[in-house]
């Protein structure tokens, strides 16, 4: 599909509130938050503590939002916040952050505090869907003042923390459906054409232009390599139409695109993109793809700090 052939708008034309109201009427529920999210949570109760901070309210549903914390909380360990969900429809970030609660997260929690947000955008889980009901997209809405409600909840609660981070990692995506779909509907929304059709065969990372920081980066490539295949920057040395930086590693202005890795003031961040439609990758292998980025984050980040 390209975006002239996308069914909702005028080419040309950015969408008015009509064009949403009829994107919005396509969508539907295909999978369950309750059955596939919040029950895997429920059952990590009595080992990590749950809290909800938020809750979405729209008229096409209403879901309560949730963390994972390690217990013992303590002002003299560093804390860390790993995202899933952001964008609902990329599974493995969901189902790789829950994996990370329920298999790892204990291995850490005498050097870190850790908090798990697994899915910041429950309506997309259900819809698989890149976009929030209002037709906005989450992982450009991370300002203060956000329109998106998943953005503004997670944000409101980091912030009542009033704790600094030490790392922040967001769990994503890259799929086949990003331009049978969305880049389509983008493009079409904006009332703009769309120029990159790139979606590379394997993982890769995304850093912050601002703190890049290519040996965290570059650690964690490693270790992912041993669970999924990286992808190989494309002809023009690029992935997703941005220059390679280093073997799987791409920068983003994370702030000045309202990205979810840069609304905190962590040092290390990082955003990985996972492809599940790679004819290798299995979903399992997706998710320990995502828990190996952030163990060996956490391993790195312990290492280096250390006197
Ligand atoms: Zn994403």
């Amino acid at each position: 599909m390209t975006n002239s052939t996308y069914p909702i708008g005028t080419p040309g034309k950015k969408w008015n509130n009509n064009d949403k109201a009829q994107w919005l009427k396509r969508q539907n529920i295909k999978r369950s938050y309750q059955n596939e999210v919040v029950t895997l949570i429920n059952d990590l109760k009595g080992t990590l503590n749950i809290e909800q901070y938020g809750e979405l309210n729209y008229t096409a549903g209403t879901y309560p939002l949730y963390i994972l914390k390690t217990p013992n909380f303590n002002a003299n360990k560093p804390t860390v916040l790993i995202t899933g969900g952001v964008h609902g429809y990329e599974t493995s970030g969901v189902h790789g952050a829950l994996r990370f609660a329920k298999t790892s997260a204990m291995q850490y929690c005498e050097q870190f505090n850790i908090i798990v947000a697994p899915c910041i955008s429950p309506w997309g889980y259900e819809t698989i869907n890149r976009w929030n009901p209002d037709a906005i997209d989450p992982n450009r809405s991370f300002y203060e003042g956000s329109p998106a409600q998943e953005s503004a909840a997670i944000m409101a609660f980091i912030k009542s923390l009033g704790t600094d981070l030490i790392a922040h990692i967001d769990l994503h995506e890259t799929t086949d459906s990003d331009n049978s779909e969305f880049r389509p509907a983008l493009a079409a929304r904006e009332g703009t054409t769309n120029t990159n059709w790139n979606i590379p065969d394997g993982f890769y990372l995304v850093a912050d232009t601002k703190k890049p920081e290519p040996e965290f980066q570059k650690v964690i490539i490693e270790s992912v390599a041993k669970v999924t295949h990286i992808a190989p920057s494309d002809e023009n040395n690029q992935l997703i139409g941005v220059p390679q930086e280093q073997f799987g590693v791409i920068n983003y202005a994370a702030r000045d695109l309202g990205l979810c890795m840069g609304f905190t003031d962590a040092p290390y961040v990082t955003t990985t993109e996972v492809y599940p439609d790679s004819p290798t990758a299995t979903d399992e292998e997706c998710i320990l793809a995502q828990v190996a980025v952030i163990t060996s984050a956490l391993n790195y980040i312990t290492t280096s700090t250390k006197d």
